[in-house]
């Protein structure tokens, strides 16, 4: 049986949130990406979206219990559907959390795909990207006709490297990646395994061996 209960996992600028997106569409899954679903229930003013909110508005990380009660409503909603999760877990703690609230839902998780890209590929991918200051298209450098002088070609304005796209700041993020990411991965490999997916090359060839690998 193909898997219906997956997690995805991947470092920053990995593309899994993108195959996620892809293959969730593909497979009749829902994608449950946590960045959404923060965004959403900040938007929409929910309980928990009210309170997450309180925490970003201060810089402060969402806490576990925020993010487990707003991955807990959604499980509600799904009504049976199967799901890629993509966000959550990131710590073993989270990892953890969400087994015993799976095992509570009666569910378990069929399958944990990691997508793996080296460093090197993740900071000159990341390092490339420029974004609009005015309506926040993403672009690669290496597309732009005028390089680093060029303007966004959807209205005008002035792309920026963000500061999380800074060389330094994508090296830091990828250590924390590292360290809170091997724990949850250990764990997963203990229980259900992990099924390894290369993130580079061909956007159409990942979504493929992905799919691949879950039925
Ligand atoms: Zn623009």
């Amino acid at each position: 049986m193909a898997a219906r209960h997956v997690i995805i996992i991947g470092p920053p600028g990995s593309g899994k949130g993108t195959q996620a997106m892809r293959v969730a569409e593909r497979l009749d899954l829902r994608h449950l990406s946590t960045g959404d679903l923060l965004r959403e229930s900040v938007a929409e003013s929910t309980d928990l979206g009210k309170k997450a909110e309180e925490y970003m508005k201060a810089g402060l990380l969402v806490p576990d219990d925020v993010m487990l009660g707003l991955i807990r409503e959604q499980f509600e909603a799904l009504e049976g559907k199967g799901w890629i999760l993509d966000g959550f877990p990131r710590t073993l703690p989270q990892a953890e959390a969400l087994t015993e609230l799976l095992e509570k839902k009666g569910l378990a998780i069929d399958m944990v795909l990691l997508i793996d890209v080296e460093n090197e590929e993740i900071v000159s991918r990341l390092t490339s990207r420029r974004v609009c200051a005015d309506c926040k298209a993403v672009y690669n450098l290496s597309m732009l006709p005028d390089g680093e002088e060029s303007a966004c070609a959807k209205c005008g304005g002035k792309l920026i490297t963000r500061p999380d796209d800074r060389e330094e700041t994508v090296r830091r993020r990828l250590k924390v990646y590292e360290e809170q990411t091997s724990p949850v991965l250990e764990f997963y490999r203990r229980s259900v395994g992990v099924t390894e997916i290369s993130g580079t090359g061909d956007i159409d060839g990942i979504t493929a061996e992905i799919i691949r690998a879950m039925k």
